[in-house]
């Protein structure tokens, strides 16, 4: 089954270009100018627009259950949403807690995507534990199923995180094997007591989540975590990244010369921290880890993806609907589900406020949120880019089109958008995967199950595994 996108303009993060793409069995194979359409079944014609690689989301949170509940997506909506925004690759987080067997963790999260995922998806692993023998071959068993990257976390000692000599046995041996280490980067410590404090002047609503885990809070443990990867030899990679300490950390280590990266997300571009005094609990809707930070850090993150110390946007989707999900904190802003939505939102947020406003060219765009996350977490060149033995991972995208964003306009399981009433513009008017439909001028033409794990290594492209 042949297709042919004929008359795009096809972009990508280094190349500008007039050509047509043949799509044979979900695979680019041919990119040039006035394909033959004989011995095709489609041809799509893509004047006047453009045709970008589809994105790829490094950190989402599907069908996870957290303080006492279940983010509101699952694979199937949260996937088909992802689509409709621009997106056909994902990778998610497989979370483990102390003493838990690696290996069921992974076929439980196997479990969820198999049968829903609508694109391909590739699964992190949280490293919670690492001081015996059966933790340390449960990592190596990850390794050899297609984890080729962990998430460990300076926050929720005790639950989540590790004391560092632990943390440092484990970069060790990952430096070794060419696995990055991502860090959710906030010093558990302080926050705790920070927490404890408000909690008992009874200083409880929504506002009190951001006050309690200041910027330098993420400075310090960005740059603890610097520290520990370096002394390791072990490449670092920041989850969402939010403020200038944490940003200027990052800067400074990778002047020097150290493998260190970072991604921000799109809500730490967008929003200050007004959010949190807005009436009616509404600044729930904004409570997640790392929170929102004051006036200033905004600009700060967006000159930092323009000049090339951030390299990557990805989402932290994660959401609890506000009318029951979040209401589990109005008595205390320690008690409310921790994260947003975002999945489908995140290549329009870009492009709009991003590209149309000058703060990143069109390049700059492509390589945050499709091609640098892909290669850096070995997806790369099936994932990330137009290019001919790529994935047909392709969508249309038209750059003169509003609307008006907000949770009619998204697909997400979740009854608001962080967005609501904003202006967007630019539409994502055919998403493909593998060269298969998914969404056609807002019409829904997938399925769920049509996606495939990612079996990912270290340094190489990866394998995919249907069903
Ligand atoms: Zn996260």
């Amino acid at each position: 089954m042949a297709t042919i996108i004929t008359n795009g303009e096809i972009i990508t993060a280094s190349d500008r270009y007039h050509a047509d793409i043949r799509i044979d069995a979900g695979v680019i194979t041919t990119i040039g100018r006035d394909l033959p359409v004989t011995e095709v079944d489609t041809v799509i014609d893509a004047a006047g627009r453009w045709v970008i690689p589809g994105g790829v989301d490094v950190h989402t949170h599907l069908d996870m259950p957290f303080m006492g509940t279940m983010s509101s997506d699952d694979f199937y909506t949260g996937t088909r949403a992802a689509a409709h925004g621009g997106t056909t690759s994902i990778v998610d987080f497989a979370i483990s807690f102390r003493g838990q067997d690696y290996d069921e963790v992974l076929d439980n999260w196997m479990a969820k995507a198999r049968g829903k995922a609508v694109f391909d998806y590739g699964l992190h692993m949280a490293m919670t534990w690492y001081d015996t023998p059966d933790a340390k071959a449960g990592v190596l068993s990850c390794i050899e199923r297609g984890v080729s990257s962990f998430k460990t976390f300076m926050a929720y000692k005790g639950v989540l995180g590790v004391e560092d000599p632990e943390l440092f046995d484990f970069m060790r041996d990952m430096g070794q094997l060419n696995i990055p280490v991502s860090m959710h980067a906030e010093n558990g410590s302080i926050v705790e007591s920070m927490q404890k404090a408000f909690v008992e002047q009874g200083k409880l609503t929504p506002e009190y989540h951001g006050l309690s885990r200041p910027s330098g809070v993420e400075g310090e443990a960005t740059a603890s975590a610097i520290a520990l990867a370096r002394y390791a030899d072990c490449k670092l990679y920041i989850v969402h990244l939010t403020c200038q300490e944490a940003l200027d950390a990052v800067r400074e280590a990778r002047q020097r010369g150290q493998a260190v990266y970072a991604e921000t997300c799109p809500q730490y571009l967008m929003f200050d921290d007004e959010v949190y005094r807005r009436p009616d609990f509404e600044g729930a809707k904004w409570v997640m880890s790392p929170p929102i930070r004051p006036k200033g850090h905004q600009d700060y993150l967006w000159a930092g993806l323009a000049d090339g110390s951030l390299q990557a946007v990805a989402t932290d989707h994660c959401p609890f609907n506000f009318e029951t999900q979040k209401q589990m904190g109005r008595e205390s802003f320690t008690k409310i589900p921790n994260g947003a939505p975002g999945i489908g939102d995140r290549m329009g947020v870009m492009y709009t406020f991003g590209v149309k406003t000058g703060r990143i060219d069109v390049h700059k765009w492509i390589d945050t949120c499709c091609t640098f996350p892909a290669r850096f977490f070995d997806m790369f060149p099936r994932k990330g880019t137009i290019a001919v033995g790529s994935d047909a991972d392709i969508v249309i995208f038209d750059p003169t089109t509003a609307y008006t964003m907000g949770v009619d306009k998204s697909e997400h399981n979740c009854d608001y958008n962080a967005y609501e009433g904003m202006q967007g513009y630019g539409s994502f008017d055919m998403v493909f995967s593998r060269g298969r439909l998914l969404w056609d001028h807002g019409e829904w033409k997938g399925s769920a199950g049509m996606g495939g794990y990612l079996k990912r290594r270290a340094g190489g492209a990866p394998e995919l595994v249907e069903g």
